[in-house]
């Protein structure tokens, strides 16, 4: 079978965690864990990154960091990984489902607008957005840069500014990715721009896990700009002890502290990740040259604006095709290759209720997408010969039909 995906480890990695056995250094107290901060800060641009225990940690411990709870609301993609909203959930507020892009599968500025426009009222003197249905306070936008392609954040920021929403980038499939476009709101120079997803909110946040572009096994990252935000994170992550005297916390904290066996791993992985990264595209410029003629077979974009790292390589079935996306995954299964469907929308959900995500009911393309996406094999140690067997799996069935 060839597999989904497959982490790749760095060549150092076993120097490192050695280092960490060896000497004892296994807690989240040892120097690994620094190392990976600064240069994972430096690899991103931003002032201060703080390593968690996962992606979905990064994400609660970004919106408490942020203040946000409950009778707060916050907006997220109705297509997207359910560790989004459950981090929402976890700090008390709600969630506002908004329908994703056809092209990018990424949130839709123009639909966050028009939801705006629609269902909520702004007070310009206050700063306070509310929803007129739930009486909420909206308070952030959450963008996940969706299967390594950037969302349009220039156009999110600036709707995030006229009402003073928050951003937290998830950038959890989006390690490297870029955004070639001023975010300043000025015009310049586009061919010299480039921001690296996750570092253009008020907090990115990023996943370890083992399918991610860079993993550590399990683990996640916090990354801002912003002095105060980065303390009071830091502050929550670490049980909220008092700097000054230890066992007298200054809140409910939560441990979400790194080991330094997972930093020492995730350092070594960063060193490679422009590795990575080439083989990602390589990948994908691979698949589309080898699917590019297949009647029903849609494959993904890259905009003009935007570097994708293509965490995963996501394809649409569409009706044309002959048989349905399940089906055709089935026969892909019986010549040895793994896929996997597209997320699917929290109103699908079986823990959903209304009381916990608001939404206008516009979400056709999350729908959709939903139901004719899936990914190819994806792996950072797939082989030239691997993806061609995939492809010719592909029009083998085509032509079957
Ligand atoms: C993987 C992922 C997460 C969660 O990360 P974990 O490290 O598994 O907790 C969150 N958001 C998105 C978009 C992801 O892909």
């Amino acid at each position: 079978m060839i597999p989904l995906n497959e982490p790749r480890i760095a060549k150092n990695a076993l120097k490192y965690v050695t280092d960490c056995v060896q000497t004892g250094w296994i807690s989240s107290a040892g120097a690994y864990i620094e190392k990976f901060e600064i240069n994972f800060a430096k690899y991103l641009g931003v002032k201060h990154a703080i390593t968690t225990t996962s992606g979905t940690t990064a994400l609660h411990l970004a919106l408490a960091s942020l203040g946000i709870g409950e009778g707060d609301e916050v907006i997220i993609p109705a297509l997207t990984m359910m560790a989004v909203p459950f981090a929402v959930l976890y700090t008390g507020a709600s969630c506002v489902s908004i329908d994703v892009d056809s092209e990018i599968f990424n949130i839709s500025p123009e639909k966050i607008k028009s939801f705006i426009e629609k269902n909520c009222s702004y007070n310009p003197d206050t700063k306070q957005l509310i929803n007129k249905y739930t009486n909420k306070h909206l308070k952030a936008i959450i963008p996940v840069h969706t299967y390594g392609h950037p969302c349009d954040m220039a156009d999110i920021l600036q709707v995030a500014k006229k009402y003073s929403l928050l951003v937290i980038e998830d950038a959890a499939e989006a390690h490297g990715a870029e955004y070639h476009k001023d975010i300043s709101g000025k015009e310049s120079n586009k061919d010299t721009i480039s921001h690296k997803a996750g570092s253009m909110g008020d907090v990115g946040c990023f996943s370890f896990f083992a399918n991610k572009i860079i993993t550590t096994g399990e683990g996640g990252m916090l990354v801002t700009n912003s002095d105060g935000i980065a303390e009071k994170a830091r502050v929550l992550k670490d049980l909220c002890h008092c700097p000054e005297r230890r066992f007298l916390h200054t809140g409910v904290g939560f441990n979400y502290r790194m080991t330094n066996l997972q930093a020492a791993l995730g350092l070594a992985q960063l060193e490679e990740i422009q590795d990575d990264i080439k083989i990602k595209r390589e990948m994908a410029q691979m698949y589309n040259e080898l699917l590019k003629d297949i009647p029903g077979i849609t494959t993904p974009i890259e905009k003009p604006w935007a570097k994708s790292v293509y965490w995963m390589y996501a394809i649409l079935v569409e009706p044309d095709f002959g048989i349905s996306r399940d089906s055709f995954m089935k026969r892909l299964k019986e010549q040895g290759v793994d896929t996997r469907t597209f997320f699917i929308p929290i109103d699908k959900q079986p823990f959903f209720n209304k009381k916990i995500c608001f939404s206008d009911g516009d979400c056709s393309v999350s729908n959709s997408l939903s139901e004719k996406g899936l990914y190819l094999p994806s792996a950072l140690t797939i082989t030239k010969k691997q993806i061609n067997k995939v492809c010719s799996s592909i029009k083998k069935i085509s032509q079957k039909l």
